[in-house]
């Protein structure tokens, strides 16, 4: 059965508690990676139907084009309205943190071209959470890239599997599976000639919910990036059973980590977590500092926090 409730708690990453009564079925045992890569449908060009039509219903930015542009320095976002994918650039092959959705995935690469860029170069693919809105268009990209694709252990199985971490049965959250070459954990320096990316593991949005941040100069100035994976508590249970094991220990653990964190720069997944659209209106404007904007993330993180413990204790 498609819980309709929870697809939509996903899609709009949303804090959003499931109903208990509609909480999906987890009695049935995790499936292996090949069992449920082989129930995927398509050939990694497309979402399940009936999560199509839910985006085009509800959240029809994540499949409009959005002008690729520079955020600072090497630095660039190539996503669509509203889900961002970020592209790296450097003299080793490029980075992209995010793959978007499996329609978007021709876009990204008209966006990465647009702004100069070779699709060809992009040697790595990152990836901030396992849920379809972010992960669904790796395989895609990966097959016109050639890049090889790096993520956590924990968002392995849901990566390679093309599901969501506990509610596998859910063929609406479904996505194209994309194959992981290399495992990264929490402190996993990613180097590239002069370019530095640093995996820091912040579960509990998904299992393996991995936050980026890099440094990027700006003139004389060098500033700290902080692309965010997410801690709302979204379509995930926390209880009874809970989407998995350990979730309430992970976001405890999450919270705890970032609530020190003080990005120039704060990105996320959503654009609308950060203000994108009025920060790039201000950079159109002439505003060189647009996208620095260092209380924007602890605001959003004792936000998240407040949500997650309000869910928590609704869940009980
Ligand atoms: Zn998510």
């Amino acid at each position: 059965m498609i819980d309709w409730w929870a697809i939509k708690a996903v899609m709009l990453g949303a804090s959003v508690l499931l109903l208990a009564g509609c909480a999906p079925d987890v009695s049935a045992p995790e499936s292996t990676h090949t069992e449920l890569a082989d129930m995927a449908w398509g050939d990694g060009t497309s979402s399940p139907p009936e999560a199509l039509a839910f985006i085009r219903e509800d959240v029809p930015a994540w499949l409009e084009p959005q002008a690729p542009f520079q955020i600072v320095d090497n630095l660039y976002y190539v996503g669509s309205k509203g889900l961002a994918v970020y592209l790296i650039t450097g003299e080793y092959g490029h980075i992209l943190i995010d793959g978007g959705l499996p329609e978007t995935a021709p876009m990204v690469l008209g966006n990465i071209t647009a702004l100069g860029f070779q699709p060809s170069d992009v040697s790595l693919l990152l990836n901030t959470h396992a849920h379809a809105d972010h992960a669904g268009g790796l395989a895609a990209l990966k097959a016109a890239t050639g890049a090889m694709l790096y993520a956590s252990g924990g968002d392995r199985s849901a990566l390679e599997g093309g599901f969501y971490l506990g509610s596998e049965d859910q063929t609406a959250l479904r996505f194209p599976p994309v194959k992981v070459d290399e495992e990264i954990y929490d402190g996993t320096l990613i180097h590239r000639g002069d370019m530095f990316l640093v995996a820091n593991m912040t579960p509990g949005h998904s299992r393996g919910c991995t936050s980026w941040t890099l440094n990027v100069s700006d003139g004389d100035k060098e500033l700290d990036v902080l692309i965010f994976c997410s801690a709302t508590v979204a379509a995930n249970r926390l209880s009874g059973p809970p989407q998995y094991e350990g979730i309430v220990e992970d976001y405890r653990a999450t919270f705890a980590k970032i609530t020190q964190w003080r990005p120039d720069i704060f990105l996320a997944n959503h654009p609308e977590f950060f203000g994108m659209a009025q920060k790039r209106a201000a950079q159109l404007a002439g505003d060189r500092a647009a996208f620095v904007d260092v209380e924007a993330f602890p605001s959003l993180s004792a936000r998240l926090q407040s949500e997650f413990e309000a869910a928590l204790e609704e869940s009980e």
